[in-house]
């Protein structure tokens, strides 16, 4: 070297004259910086150290320069003085081999691994010192995502609440978490290495051998499985196991990963209400065919009953009679109607309700239905206004009444205060209906969609002060959709209810005594 200033004269042109190599160190992926040994002046950087620079890498000018300009800190994070820079003991003859160190960028500071070294005058080449950088930055944010990435999948293998076991292709435990030694009983250490048919049942393990695990190493099947299991101290559980092949980089199966959950509680319980559901089933069942022989058996005496009273009533004259006798009539006439609708329900729940059904003028028909309410209370008003002409439908006419008799009862119960019980018949296009409208309790709005079920008893109406079965509404809604028709409330409570019939009219020409 002759002087400072000419070596870095010669350089320049040097490097001026040979752009051929600018362009190859531009293609190299690597950082790679050249400075002439003399001022230590950063003559060229290739296209890598000016992004790795984030922008354009600085060019100091001379050694002093470099403790400003380029800002390193060896590993520890100590900012390097000018005689560590690795430029300056690549000029002292050093040889630099991967050291790390940390580049103070102003946004950021990048990690990177320099070797330099100094290469003499040689060829009519001016001497020059080249450093190389490379970037660990990548390298090491790839490997802290690995590692959060690795922590949480430890996390999740160990704190599972469900048994996390990893096998290798021989069925070999090599991973067993901790709720896999509280499920089967036994340790991680004692698990590793253990075959899996020491979790099995001898009745299992060819199944599970055999079928789950090839199928699984296969990639055919196997992933859902339900099985039984044996713990450390020989108790049979029920597990179901979820089952991953695990491959290697060549799409090769290196083993299964399993999560295992102990369903046997589950299954217990499971079975325990489906035992309580066929349970209550039979209680239903026996419950109804006592009240189906019930009812045959009050019904027996009953008519002949009816018959004397009757027969009794038209040979009496003395009115105080009569009314005693009125009175019991009415009271067995009543016990008729609830053994009828007890008699009812089986047939609707089996869908057997026989229909007799025949053009009928319902203007007529409700007219009668409505007979036996004219005095039945001094406190309700039954108002009923027959439409002008008839309006004829196919019904059973002793059903249809059975429907209109139970809405008006009803309306009268249920209106303990009194109040104008109104009865409408309507014909619009294609329908007849008929409207019984009260100012009564009102049904609550959330018990209205189940109002017409078997059973149902509204919760406003005291259960002491008004007697019922809770069959009414069900049995006339079955009498209604038999018909093709239908049945439904629109009520507010404590204001009163409007329960609509609504039946297909019958076709002009009606030929119905075929009707079922
Ligand atoms: P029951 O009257 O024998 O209880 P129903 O099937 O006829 O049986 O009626 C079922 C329930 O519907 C009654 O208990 C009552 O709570 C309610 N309900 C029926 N009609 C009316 C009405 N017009 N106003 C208020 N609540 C009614």
């Amino acid at each position: 070297m002759a002087s400072g200033r000419l070596n870095t004269g010669e350089a320049h042109s040097f490097l001026r004259r040979e752009g051929w190599l600018r362009a190859v160190l531009d293609l190299v992926s690597v950082a790679v910086v050249l400075a002439e040994p003399g001022h230590g002046e950063v003559l060229f950087a290739n296209r890598a150290a000016h992004e790795m620079a984030g922008g354009r890498f600085p060019f100091a000018r001379s050694f002093a320069e470099y403790v400003e300009v380029y800002r390193l800190c060896d590993a520890s994070g100590r900012p390097l003085a000018q005689h560590e820079y690795p430029a300056v003991r690549a000029i002292r003859g050093e040889v630099i081999e991967g050291v790390e160190f940390a580049w103070r960028l102003p946004d950021r500071t990048r990690r990177v691994l320099v070797s330099a070294r100094r290469f003499d005058a040689m060829y009519g080449r001016p001497p020059v010192v080249i450093l190389i950088f490379q970037d660990l930055t990548a390298n090491e944010q790839a490997r802290a995502v690995l590692r959060s990435f690795e922590q949480r999948m430890a996390l999740f293998f160990r704190r599972n609440p469900l048994a996390a076991i990893v096998w290798n292709t021989a069925l070999q435990v090599v991973e067993w978490n901790e709720s896999a030694s509280r499920m089967f009983g036994w340790s991680a250490d004692e698990a590793r290495g253990q075959h899996g048919s020491f979790i099995l049942p001898e009745s299992e393990r060819e199944y599970i051998v055999c079928d789950v695990w090839q199928g699984l190493l296969r990639r055919t099947s196997g992933e859902r499985s339900t099985n039984e299991n044996v713990t450390r101290d020989g108790r049979r559980i029920l597990c179901e196991w979820y089952n991953t092949p695990l491959f290697d980089e060549s799409g090769q199966v290196i083993g299964v990963a399993s999560l295992v959950e102990d369903v046997t509680s589950q299954r217990h319980a499971e079975a325990e209400r489906a035992r309580l559901y066929r349970e209550a089933q039979e209680a239903v069942r026996v419950r109804d065919t006592f009240l189906a022989s019930a009812s045959h058996e009050l019904r027996t005496p009953l008519t002949p009953l009816l018959l004397r009273l009757e027969v009794l009533r038209r040979t009496l004259s003395d009115p105080a009679a009569c009314r005693q006798v009125d009175r019991a009539l009415a009271s067995a006439h009543r016990l008729e109607c609830l053994v009828n609708d007890l008699l009812d329900v089986p047939h609707i729940a089996a869908g057997t309700l026989a229909l007799a059904r025949a053009p009928t003028d319902l203007r007529l028909l409700v007219s009668e239905a409505l007979a036996p309410f004219r005095d039945v209370s001094a406190r309700h008003t039954i108002v009923y206004e027959p439409p002008p002409g008839p309006v004829v439908a196919a019904v059973d006419r002793a059903r249809l009444e059975q429907v209109v008799a139970s809405l008006v009862e009803n309306a009268i119960k249920y209106s303990p205060t009194g109040g104008e019980v109104r009865i409408s018949v309507t014909a619009s296009a294609a329908t007849a209906r008929i409207e019984v409208v009260d100012h009564g309790i009102g049904i609550p709005v959330d018990q209205q969609p189940i109002l017409f079920e078997r059973h149902f008893r509204g919760r406003n109406a005291p259960h002491e002060s008004y007697a019922g079965l809770g069959l009414g509404l069900y049995i006339s809604s079955a009498i209604v959709e038999r018909h093709g028709g239908r049945i439904f409330v629109q009520s507010e409570p404590g204001r009163g209810s409007t329960f609509v019939v609504e039946l297909p009219l019958a076709p002009p020409t009606p030929d119905l005594d075929d009707m079922p």
